[in-house]
């Protein structure tokens, strides 16, 4: 498989937010959304076997957290879906998938925790590209996170919660208002292209049984700091 990268860190979004986490950073991705903040992951990657990733995670232990993220990791399905049985079969590590939701998640093990992100229209290029045939995959062990741009965005994601009762079908809905593709060197929430309190206004108004999900390691570190 190709990867990018492979560090710890805490975990910046979902229900895990702040726990320990160790990211392995999947290269690739099949779209490209407009505020994509990982576009360094599109080309290139070191080739790895499962083996070399499982020894770089035991030498990066304690730390049980372990998210499969990119780019896509689900275009890599056949090398990643061994990995990930290989790794719960230990007993040891709880593991996350940030996944677009483009590629089919049905075989995915369902003790993993997936963060499935619905593009909405700002996304440019890529909305429209979620699959609906995945929401049959979705488990109370799943996330579903929209990315906001905008009030389009947000009526978007409210529709399709409120169309698919959405909260019936995982363990949480994520609304992430879109970051800067050129933020500053400040740690604030001004770097955001929507502002996060609009959303939380939105969502009180409509009674959305959504959670305000932003990325912290974007505020605790410089946003464009990578590797963290
Ligand atoms: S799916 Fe993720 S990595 Fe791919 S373009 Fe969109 S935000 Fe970037």
């Amino acid at each position: 498989m190709y990867l990018i990268e492979l560090y710890k860190s805490v975990q910046g979004e979902s229900s895990f937010t702040g726990v320990p986490c160790i990211f392995v950073r999947f290269a690739g991705c099949n779209l490209r959304c407009a505020w994509c903040d990982s576009e360094y992951t599109f080309t290139g990657g070191k080739p790895f076997t499962a083996d070399q990733v499982i020894a770089e995670i035991e030498a990066l232990q304690p730390c049980p957290l372990i998210e499969f993220t990119g780019g896509e990791p689900m275009l890599q399905a056949r090398e990643l879906l061994p990995l990930m049985d290989r790794l719960l079969a230990t007993g040891r590590y709880t593991l996350m998938m940030e996944t677009s939701g483009e590629r089919p998640l049905a075989d995915v093990p369902e003790a993993v925790h997936k963060i499935v992100d619905v593009k909405c229209p700002g996304a440019g290029a890529a909305s429209d590209s979620f699959r609906l045939a995945n929401l049959d995959a979705l488990t109370a062990n799943d996330e579903v996170k929209f990315v906001l741009s905008h009030r389009a965005d947000y009526e978007f994601a409210r529709n399709f919660i409120r169309e698919h009762a959405l909260e019936s079908k995982c363990g949480g809905i994520l609304l992430s208002p879109a970051f800067s593709k050129t933020p500053s060197d400040f740690r604030t929430t001004d770097n955001a292209t929507l502002d996060p309190r609009l959303v939380v206004d939105w969502m009180l108004a409509d009674g959305l049984p959504a959670r305000l999900s932003l990325q912290i390691h974007k505020y605790i570190w410089e946003p464009r700091k990578k590797g963290v």
